[in-house]
């Protein structure tokens, strides 16, 4: 095909890649096209050429798929958060549940994965559904404070006053840190020079409890006028903590190490079925609590406990699996890399009163087989739940899970394809596949999470 870049070519997109971009073949060659949707006839820019494949950009639809929807959003194109907009919801879970059908057939190998797969659970409302937002601070041409987010793939800041997935108070929020920094000439932080102050605006909420944590990522050590900031943040009503985060590398890793508080304790709370959670600025927390409380029951009902197991809860953030599971198990020993959510585990064990969670800081991979060693190759487990970050899980822990010979191992996922790639390791001794759930967690994001059971097969079943 003779085609070049810039080229518009007209395109029926038929599918849908595995980042939600639609794919449309013109004589058998494939376009990857950003915001199409499956049955949209359109009119596409070629962006790029490579041998087998390209990439188009949407230029005109001629017929929209019906499968679309009037984005609510007016930056949802623009943004880099959002993927589907512009996509009904029903969609984006079938989607979602292929994507994860895709993912364990072609990356696991589990051919007929789907007879095991459970209905998609999704939200009730897939809006305003997020607890904890992190807004980039920026400069307009205007020479205007702005914070917002990143357009896709870039790091240009879009001034976004109000998101549609986060919670409704971070606009007053915003209002007042912009406010705030003009009359104070506070500068924003300018990547490219590594000059500027503030670099992030990180907002925590309490879906239950309606607290409210705000805290400045800065690029130095102090904040001027600091009073008149809390003061201010304190007109916006549960406002219970209010602290700054130091971060003074050049890097795009957002938090840094060292928290200094402004206001309150330094924590919010929130609650997920009956037990209350500390939550740090450092430690991870689900940031959609309504269908964590989703997940947590799944993986509990997966985890088929009667009070007598030995479970393992692996990348155990602030323990809210452990202490989900802790009421219906013998003992729970959590996991966790980031002494900060350690901390906020054993506090949150001690506020709800479980005295059989025990918590370890470290890689899961060294600690757990550090403990396997030090018990001579004894140490057992009846469920080994892990949740890990995208990256998945280790290797060399998949293989230290094995020789705890678990009856259950409970993984729960937030990328599909590296839960294929662990659960076909997994599977080459003696375990295998028996549930998979996917639980929508980001409406109108691409990301999909899911919890799956595996059987160590050859013992006693309880299902
Ligand atoms: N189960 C928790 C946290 C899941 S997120 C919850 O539902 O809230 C994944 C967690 O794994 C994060 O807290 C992250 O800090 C932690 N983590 C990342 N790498 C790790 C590793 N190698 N060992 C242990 N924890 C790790």
């Amino acid at each position: 095909m003779d085609w070049k870049k810039n080229d518009q070519i007209r395109v029926a997109v038929e599918a849908m890649g595995s980042d939600g971009e639609g794919i449309a073949k013109v004589d058998g060659f494939p376009f990857f096209i950003k915001d199409a949707v499956p049955g949209d006839q359109a009119v596409i820019r070629i962006t790029k050429l490579k041998k087998k494949y390209g990439y188009g950009k949407l230029e005109r639809l001629l017929v929209p798929s019906p499968d679309r929807v009037e984005p609510r959003c007016p930056a949802a194109r623009a943004c880099g958060g959002c993927t589907f907009q512009h996509l009904s919801y029903q969609k984006q879970l079938e989607y979602k549940w292929n994507k994860v059908r895709d993912c364990l057939e072609r990356i696991g190998g589990f051919s007929g994965i789907q007879e095991k797969m459970e209905p998609i659970i999704g939200m009730e409302e897939p809006f305003y559904y997020r607890n904890k937002a992190q807004f980039p601070v920026g400069k307009n041409k205007e020479d205007r404070v702005v914070a917002g987010f990143y357009a896709g793939r870039t790091h240009t800041i879009i001034d976004c006053p109000d998101c549609y997935i986060q919670a409704k108070c971070n606009r007053q929020i915003l209002e007042v840190v912009k406010m705030f920094m003009e009359r104070y000439r506070i500068e924003p932080y300018d990547e490219s020079t590594h000059t500027g102050l503030v670099r992030h605006i990180l907002t925590r909420v309490g879906d239950k409890t309606g607290e409210i944590m705000v805290c400045l990522v800065i690029n130095g050590t102090a904040l001027p006028y600091a009073d008149e900031l809390v003061k201010q943040l304190l007109t916006v009503p549960h406002m219970t903590s209010v602290c700054l985060n130091v971060n003074q590398e050049r890097t795009n890793v957002i938090l840094g190490r060292k928290v200094l508080p402004l206001y309150g304790n330094g924590y919010i709370t929130d609650r997920i079925g009956d037990l209350t959670y500390r939550i740090s600025p450092l430690s991870f927390f689900q940031v959609n609590p309504k269908q964590t409380e989703v997940l947590y029951r799944k993986a509990l009902e997966y985890a088929a406990l009667t009070g007598t197991e030995t479970v393992w809860d692996l990348y155990c953030g602030i323990g809210t699996i452990s202490l989900f599971f802790a009421r219906s198990a013998r003992q729970v020993y959590g996991v966790e890399v980031v002494s900060e959510a350690i901390a906020d585990a054993r506090e949150n064990a001690r506020i709800n009163h479980i005295p059989n969670a025990e918590f370890f800081v470290g890689k899961a991979e060294d600690v757990v087989a550090e403990q396997f060693a030090l018990s001579g190759g004894t140490l057992r487990a009846d469920v080994v739940c892990v949740d890990p970050p995208r990256k998945g899980c280790d290797a060399g822990l998949l293989e230290t899970i094995l020789n705890m010979k678990p009856e259950r191992i409970v993984y729960v996922s937030c990328d599909p394809a590296t839960l294929a790639r662990d659960l076909k390791l997994l599977c080459r001794e003696r375990y295998e596949v028996r549930k998979v759930a996917v639980v929508d967690q980001f409406g109108q994001g691409k990301h999909v999470e899911c919890v799956v059971l595996m059987l160590r097969v050859g013992t006693t079943k309880r299902d």
